[in-house]
């Protein structure tokens, strides 16, 4: 039999499910193929760097194919017409793929498939990536979970299957090895992001790299996950993200890895089993997505979408400028357009002013978001807004609203985070950088600031807000 290995969000040979059960099957004759689709290309909400990572991704993952003796079969087009003609022309029996959740990524798959069997090929599709797909745990009642708690803990009651060992052999085939597309060559600019090392290799490197920290300083690397992963100038996290989207590490290898040095160092169990907690987010989102399609455009509870957003064009630019005249949220945004990253907690804090600072819609920021992260994936990010904006599943209640002066003196008290993006507030002292208003004419001067020139005032005042925010739930909530 002859597969052809429909490559997806699934760049890599190691622990690839789809992958795996087609070199069982098919003894190694197997044909890689990737198909780049106009339709996704362009949604209004790509991103340049999203687009240059899967770009570097796809000749990291070619490279590692040539070195099997084989090569990436590549195609451009709309899917089902690509994959038929691509299954056609390399006498592929079935074609394997690994599932995606989103619902438009379902209905494009259901269309591929249908295809593909009116052609007479096989079709085989697989979970995974996710340690949970959709439908493996509900409650009692058998309905999906919506809050977060009792689906972990549900989920822990499975096992974390083992990861499937990497391809090692491909068949020799006829279809179009032509050139990568430059960005350029799609319609994009070239991105101003930072590059951020692409493919399985660099992958593998990040998570290593993650979990070494055991080595490292006190607080950096899985040792410091637990206690540090909130403060956005150390470095506690793994930045995986962007390789879990686009499958450049597999999840059940990420998971087993972490766990592996749970045992082989007590005083990492705590954090491993943080991390591991967080990397359920995922399957929580993905699933919650699943269930609920309608989130993709509105609110999960449906009633906020009566809110009565009051927010202004002007105010919205400035955010995304990083341009609000508070240091910590400038400096996240900031962030994002240098980097197309943004630490979690300040992913947080900035969508909480957004949406309840200056009463703008949380779909404004998911949609910038979407534009600039490297790792924008439409649940993981919708879940995180909706979650800020207290619209979402067991979304903080909708009347705890984030400081972002607190927040930033609590989470960055040396201001080392601020200092990198905000160079125009380096001088200012610890104190009060993260309030610059109260630093007094004096210090200012003394660190080169002029408010409302070499940096803003800010653009609404916390504690007014605050109260407009309230009220504003409250008309939904019936409490006005
Ligand atoms: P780590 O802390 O090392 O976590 C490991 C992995 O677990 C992450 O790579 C991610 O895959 C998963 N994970 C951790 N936290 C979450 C979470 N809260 N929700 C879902 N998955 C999680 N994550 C994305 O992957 N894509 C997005 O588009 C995205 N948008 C977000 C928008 C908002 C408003 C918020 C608050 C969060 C968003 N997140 C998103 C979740 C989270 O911020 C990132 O996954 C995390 O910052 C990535 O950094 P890391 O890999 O170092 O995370």
């Amino acid at each position: 039999m002859r597969i052809l290995h429909w490559f997806r969000k699934d760049l890599r040979l190691d622990d690839n499910t789809a992958l795996g059960e087609a070199c069982r099957d098919a003894d190694g004759e197997v044909v890689p193929f990737y198909l780049s689709e106009p339709a996704i290309l362009r949604r209004p909400d790509m991103a340049a760097a999203r687009v240059r990572f899967v770009l570097e991704c796809l000749a990291a993952l070619r490279a590692d194919i040539e070195a099997l003796g084989s090569s990436l079969g590549l195609g451009h087009g709309e899917a089902a017409e690509g994959v038929v003609r691509a299954a056609r022309a390399a006498q592929a029996d079935a074609v394997y793929w690994n599932d995606e959740y989103e619902p438009q990524l379902r209905t494009r798959d259901d269309a591929v498939e249908r295809a593909l069997q009116a052609a007479g090929i096989r079709v085989r599709r697989f979970h995974d990536r996710l340690l949970a797909p959709p439908g493996l745990v509900a409650t009692a009642a058998g309905t999906p979970f919506v809050v977060y708690s009792p689906f972990r803990r549900a989920c822990e009651q499975h096992p974390i299957a083992e990861p499937h060992a990497a391809a090692t052999r491909f068949a020799r085939h006829g279809l179009p090895q032509r050139a990568l597309a430059t960005l350029t060559e799609l319609g994009f600019a070239q991105t101003a992001t930072a590059p951020w090392p692409a493919g399985e290799a660099a992958a593998h490197a990040r998570l290593e790299r993650f979990l070494d920290g055991v080595d490292a300083g006190a607080n950096e690397g899985i040792v410091g996950y637990e206690t540090h992963r909130d403060f956005p100038a150390v470095r506690a996290v793994s930045q995986l993200s962007a390789d879990l989207r686009f499958g450049t590490i597999g999840i059940r290898r990420v998971a087993h890895a972490a766990l592996a040095v749970a045992r082989a160092t007590p005083r990492c169990a705590k954090p491993v089993e943080k991390f591991v907690s967080e990397l359920r987010w995922r399957d929580f989102y993905a699933q919650v997505l699943f269930h609920h399609p309608h989130c993709e455009r509105g609110c999960f509870r449906r009633e906020y979408d009566a809110l009565p957003w009051s927010g202004t064009p002007e105010q919205l630019e400035a955010w995304k400028l990083g341009r609000t005249g508070y240091p910590i949220v400038d400096a996240g945004m900031r962030e994002l357009l240098a980097t197309g990253f943004m630490h979690n907690r300040v992913r947080m804090l900035v969508a909480s002013f957004l949406t309840k600072d200056l009463l703008l819609d949380w779909r404004h920021g998911e949609r910038h978001f979407m534009q600039h992260l490297i790792d924008g994936d439409l649940a993981n990010n919708n879940g995180g807004w909706q979650w800020a904006a207290g619209t979402g599943t067991d979304a903080a209640p909708y009347f705890r609203i984030f400081n972002p002066t607190s927040q930033g003196q609590r989470l960055d008290a040396a201001g080392a985070y601020v200092r990198r993006w905000v160079p125009e507030l380096a001088r200012v002292e610890a104190g009060s950088l993260h309030r610059p208003w109260e630093a007094g004419p004096l210090a200012l001067a003394r660190a080169g600031v002029t408010l409302g020139k070499t940096y803003p005032h800010p653009i609404v005042d916390h504690s007014v807000q605050r109260e407009l925010a309230l009220a504003m739930y409250a008309v939904v909530k019936g409490g006005a």
